[in-house]
């Protein structure tokens, strides 16, 4: 796991563009360069230099850049070779870089170097990852607060803290004799309280950034013809799924991704739910059920002139329980009714009026949409966070809890701040399997 062969990569996007990169990384580059270049770099000068091969033959001319050890983006000699952006060109890189004795980079290789090497931890490697597949802005502004360290201070701030009480707990288990006042005088609960707290507020900033990172699933779900694909055309700004005046055109699920305020939204346009004997409109049907199944909320979209009948009751009854869901009441431009969000106590959802033809409503629909997701936050102090990063709060929180409980038995408190701590140090990866690594750098692009 931690060889220090020399890896190389195409760290650009495929496809022409005016420049393109190829990296290498290794323990030495000196006599790599050398071979490449005929030339002696000197680190971190950007130098213009013909790449060659082999024969001496002229690959492209470019800008070579060498980073020596540990000063790089890896912590071990960085070589960074920018050609023109043609995919033959860098091809031709890329070969005479192996010929000179480097293989081919696995997706994240270079990143978990950097983290091998401790130049980033675990969570700032992660957020690399996380910026490169961001999809709005706000999404990009939460990856970097967590590449720039401040999400891993914040956890090291609170590991740092735990340590302390645990140190407290300990030595009065040892030396109980001290008489250090440490649980008679109230100290300990108080300080839990206290850390718990800002646990607390950590939680809700990474959990804002997890909705930021992998978006909210919403299923657009209704009867054939109450017009889903008009409101999802409306929201996209384009003409994406086929709209007709034919019930059942809507056969397969049609996706499209928004940016609500930086909220990354995807919604499924889906076959309308009706019984039918159409074999085709049927399977579109069962993936419906399968797309719900797989929902953070469902907007149930129903025509304003019939309201809520018994179909739509029937949906609701069978959606799966505790499932966010809301009501699209549409066509309202065709009853004369004004846009409005309302709580319908009757079907325990709320319910948006508009028209998908006017636009009217569609600005109230959105709103609910980042209500739905649990969407509170500005956006400017959120972190970048994953299911995994999630999983290790809650873990942690949960041994706090377990800790107020047990503030009079000391060994009882000190195993379970020791195990919070556990818990934390997971995010950073200060312990962390193999396998976690694998995991994590697996799903990275090659180049990175
Ligand atoms: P879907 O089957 O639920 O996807 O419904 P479509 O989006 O294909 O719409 C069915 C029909 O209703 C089309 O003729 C649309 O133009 C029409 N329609 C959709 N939304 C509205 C609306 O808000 N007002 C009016 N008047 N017609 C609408």
């Amino acid at each position: 796991m931690t060889r220090n062969d020399t890896i190389a990569a195409i760290a650009t996007a495929p496809g022409r563009a005016g420049i393109g990169v190829v990296r290498v990384s290794g323990s030495s580059l000196q006599a790599f360069s050398a071979a490449l270049t005929h030339r002696n770099l000197s680190p971190r000068h950007a130098e213009r230099v013909q790449f060659l091969d082999a024969g001496s033959g002229v690959i492209d001319d470019g800008i070579a850049l060498l980073f020596a050890a540990p000063h790089s983006y890896t912590g071990e000699d960085v070589l960074e070779l920018q050609a023109h952006g043609s995919p033959v060109v860098l091809r031709l890189l890329l070969e005479r870089c192996l010929e000179l004795g480097a293989r081919l980079a696995e997706p994240g290789e270079f990143t978990r170097r950097a983290y091998l090497n401790e130049k980033l931890d675990l969570a700032q490697a992660e957020a690399v990852a996380d910026l490169i597949a961001a999809t709005t802005a706000a999404a990009a502004r939460s990856a970097v607060r967590s590449l720039s360290g401040e999400f891993s201070r914040e956890i090291s701030a609170l590991v740092d803290d735990l340590i302390e009480l645990r140190m407290l707990a300990e030595a009065h288990i040892d030396f109980p004799e001290e008489g250090i006042a440490f649980l008679d005088s109230g100290e300990a609960p108080r300080r839990l309280v206290q850390l718990k707290a800002r646990f607390d507020t950590l939680r809700a900033r990474a959990q804002q950034g997890a909705i930021l990172r992998r978006g909210l699933h919403v299923v657009l779900a209704g009867a054939p013809n109450v017009g889903k694909s008009s409101l999802l055309n409306r929201l996209a700004g384009e003409e994406l799924a086929i709209v007709t005046a034919i019930p059942g055109t809507t056969r397969d699920t049609v996706r499209q991704s928004l940016d609500l305020d930086g909220v990354p939204v995807n919604v499924v346009d889906t076959a309308g739910l009706r019984d039918t004997n159409d074999e085709v409109e049927a399977v579109g049907i069962a993936r419906t059920w399968a797309e719900i199944g797989k929902a953070d909320a469902i907007a149930l979209m129903l025509d304003a002139r019939t309201g809520v009948g018994e179909g739509e009751r029937d949906i609701l009854a069978k959606l799966p329980q505790g499932l966010p869901r809301f009501l699209v009441h549409n066509k309202i431009d065709l009853v004369a009714h004004a846009p409005r969000r309302e709580d319908d106590e009757d079907n325990r959802a709320s319910a948006i009026y508009l028209s998908a033809k006017t636009g009217a409503g569609v600005d109230l629909l959105r709103e609910e949409l980042k209500r739905v997701a649990g969407w509170e936050a500005s956006g400017e102090d959120v972190f970048m966070a994953r299911e995994r990063h999630l999983a290790a709060l809650a873990q942690a929180a949960a041994a706090l809890d377990r800790a107020a409980e047990q503030t009079a038995v000391l060994e009882l408190l000190a195993e379970e701040l020791r195990l919070a701590q556990v818990a934390l140090n997971t995010i950073t990866g200060e312990f962390s399997a193999d396998d976690l690594l694998g995991e994590i750098f697996s799903r990275f692009c090659i180049g990175k």
